[in-house]
């Protein structure tokens, strides 16, 4: 697995958790401080119709605590006058009395005209929440809670103010003590709630693994391509073509790779094709420095080189060696009697011919003008002889009329064989010597 496709798939699994868990745990916090809004508010709307209706009856707060407590003006109220709507066991909204104990049956209905129904017969009974009445100076008017009428409420200062309006004015300010306990219904529809979060972030996790592997695998394969493919062009397989994958970034990326691919492939080519060139010619040229450009034969330097390995090789295997120089005879004449093209012709065709006449194994050479060298390798003497015989006899019998009428050409030939502590130049030199000796007996002759 390539390092990107891992940080991508690490990547997109990241952003997909963490949205995922931002977005559950945002809408959990909004769901739950909607609720408890709610449930306070329904509380306190319950609260503030009784203590108005309280105040009303008696004028003012004096008189009516000195006539009824409001615990047991709101009991009587409900039981006169049940709120529409209302299911569930209705209870006492203001809590116990100063110092007793908190009434844990004391309920109210969430629902009743103003809260939301889910249907018939649900209700979001709600535990009232203790509320006290202050006056501007926070000081308690009624004996509700945990204060009796004239105690100080230090919570009044930071709590929210409900006003309890009897007309235009504001007789005191009830506020809230503690935020309301939930009832089963309300805690189950709650769970519930929690319950869906936590299935739906669950569900999000199962689906974003795979989408993720899948993601990473989908996005970086382009790349992954690209990768191996720079791969095999560094290990020399130039040319490459890669499928576009699309029009973004990444196909553009792997459209020039595959132009430039292509253009490296090609000059890549081209260059490899003219360094073959170069070295097609550069033996050709090597062959034909060793070449005589009349003849086709070796010329003198080819022959030297040559001449030096067989004569190493004789010596280490002990064989025998021949060598013989061969010279046209009064070939100043040919020229002189017919023409230089003549002469030329003369020197190709007896070229040709002893080249013929001789072994794959021997060399043969153009050494000067009208004079070639010859290098018999394991031969002895009397072989030798023989065969440089039938080399002055072939070219004596060729038909050279055909070149010019009447045109005659023999060759005379003198030859060497290795002897103990010989060189090719003492071998050459006495192969000279006897050349000269057939010359002076008369040309057309074989001294060996
Ligand atoms: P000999 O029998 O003593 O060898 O006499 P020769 O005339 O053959 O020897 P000489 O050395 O006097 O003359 C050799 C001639 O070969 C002289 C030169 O003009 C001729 N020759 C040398 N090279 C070439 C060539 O490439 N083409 C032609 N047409 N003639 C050449
Ligand atoms: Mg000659
Ligand atoms: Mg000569």
């Amino acid at each position: 697995m390539s390092t990107l496709r891992v940080k991508l798939t690490l990547t997109l699994l990241v952003a997909t958790f963490a949205s995922i868990a931002a977005v559950g745990a945002s809408a959990r916090w909004i769901t739950l401080s909607r609720f408890d809004d709610l449930i306070t508010r329904q509380a306190a709307e319950g609260f503030m119709r009784e203590i108005t209706a309280y105040y009303e009856e008696y004028g003012s707060w004096e008189e009516a605590e000195a006539a009824e407590p409001f615990p047991e003006f709101a009991r009587q109220m409900r039981a006169r006058r049940p709120r529409p709507g209302g299911f569930g066991p209705t209870a006492d909204l203001v809590g116990p009395g100063p110092g007793g104990p908190a009434d844990p049956s004391g309920r109210r209905p969430f629902v009743g005209g103003t809260g939301p129904a889910r249907g018939p017969g649900a209700t979001f009974g709600s535990t009232a929440p203790p509320f006290v009445v202050v006056d501007e100076g926070f000081t308690a008017l009624l004996t509700l809670g945990p204060y009796r009428r004239g105690d100080p409420v230090p919570e009044a200062e930071s709590a929210a103010l409900l006003p309890v309006r009897i007309g235009d004015a504001e007789v005191g300010y009830a506020i809230a003590l503690e935020r309301p306990q939930l009832t089963a219904l309300e805690q189950e529809y709650l769970d519930g709630i929690e319950q869906a979060w936590i299935s739906a972030l669950l569900g999000a996790l199962v689906l974003a693994v795979p989408f993720g592997l899948w993601a990473g695998t989908r996005f970086t394969r382009p790349l992954t391509r690209l990768t191996d493919a720079i791969e095999a062009m560094e290990r020399g397989q130039l040319r490459q073509s890669l499928p576009v994958p699309s029009t973004d970034e990444v196909g553009t990326l792997t459209e020039a790779f595959n132009r430039m691919s292509g253009e490296l492939a090609n000059a890549h080519d081209a260059l490899e094709a003219s360094q073959s060139r170069l070295s097609e010619q550069a033996a050709e040229l090597e062959e034909l420095s060793r070449r005589d450009p009349l003849t086709g034969l070796l010329n003198r330097r080819a022959f030297d080189d040559l001449a030096a390995s067989v004569f190493a090789q004789a010596i280490r295997y002990d064989q025998p060696l021949a060598v013989a120089i061969a010279d046209l005879d009064h070939f100043k004449r040919v020229n002189d009697q017919h023409s230089h093209a003549v002469g030329d012709e003369v020197l190709r065709r007896t070229s040709a011919r002893m080249a013929r006449e001789l072994r794959e194994s021997d060399v043969i050479a153009r050494y000067g003008g009208e004079e070639f060298v010859i290098l018999l390798p394991q031969t002895e003497p009397d072989g030798a002889r023989r065969q440089m015989e039938r080399l002055r006899q072939s070219i004596e019998s060729e038909v050279w009329d055909a070149i010019a009428p009447g045109l005659r050409i023999t060759l005379s030939i003198g030859g060497a064989t290795r002897e103990v502590g010989d060189s090719v130049e003492t071998m050459l030199s006495r192969a000279d010597e006897r050349l000269y000796a057939a010359k002076a007996a008369g040309r057309n002759r074989v001294e060996v």
